[in-house]
């Protein structure tokens, strides 16, 4: 059976201050040794985040990664400069990335590629607006995203990756997904990376549900066969994210 894996994405919130402080206030709320816990957060709180982490079983990660190794790109942050800091997970192709920073799924395949050859496990989100979902081309176009952007990844490294999938309309909006809407798209994306790769890859990748989990939702989504846990960004800056995380307790 595949591991949960439940991801904090804190976005722009959380000061370095302040991240000490929530990640202290969460470390006894999140030791739940069924699943990988980890806190994406601001590269500027990584470091500190990582200290105040440290001897629990919270994975501190990125939000962001470029996908050149080093030089002259003013304000990115490179893959070396994430593992030397202790990095393993990094989201990589946000929806907010995608609106407000013109990633595209070319970028996003580079910087998946460029994870894996660091060692660092991307988190690859994909999605929906909520017109694709009324026009009925919303599994079509996430098997779009998930195919360009698994490119050139070898079936080893495909096994090792994590998939969010976050429907745009229920990101930050209170609408979550039901559960059967989260598991169909979940498992259409298994489908697909099976036909991409094998049986074997497509058993092994972990597929999160992210867009408005919270503490009274998280138990039933995640009850689903194909939903691997959640990315989860508002109720991750709060105690809430320990009942997320223990959620099987
Ligand atoms: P919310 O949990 O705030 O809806 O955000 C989801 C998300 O975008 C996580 O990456």
């Amino acid at each position: 059976a595949r591991k949960k894996i439940i991801a904090g994405n804190w976005k722009m919130n959380k000061t370095p201050s302040e991240a000490v402080a929530l990640v202290n206030e969460l470390k006894p709320l999140v030791a739940n040794e069924d699943v990988d816990v980890v806190f994406c957060v601001p590269a500027i709180d990584i470091i500190p985040a990582m200290e105040a982490a440290k001897g629990s079983n919270i994975n501190i990660g990125a939000e962001n990664m470029y996908f050149e190794e080093s030089g002259a790109y003013t304000g990115e942050i490179a893959p070396n400069m994430l593992t030397d800091a202790g990095v393993k997970y990094v989201v990589i192709g946000h929806s907010e990335r995608r609106e407000y920073f013109a990633e595209t799924d070319e970028t996003v395949n580079k910087k998946v590629l460029k994870a894996f050859e660091h060692g660092i496990t991307p988190i690859i989100c994909c999605g929906e607006s909520l017109t694709q979902r009324k026009q009925g081309i919303y599994i079509d176009w996430i098997r779009m995203q998930i195919k360009i952007a698994f490119q050139n990844v070898t079936a080893d490294q495909a096994k090792g990756a994590v998939i969010a999938y976050e429907p745009i309309w229920a990101i930050g909006t209170g609408e979550t997904a039901t559960s059967d809407q989260a598991e169909e798209v979940c498992a259409a994306i298994r489908a697909c990376i099976k036909e991409v790769y094998d049986e074997a890859t497509a058993e092994a990748i972990r597929i999160q549900y992210g867009g408005s989990v919270n503490a009274g939702n998280a138990a039933e989504l995640f009850s689903k066969p194909d939903i691997d846990g959640g990315l989860v960004g508002g109720a991750s800056l709060k105690a809430d994210f320990g009942k997320i995380v223990c959620y099987n307790k």
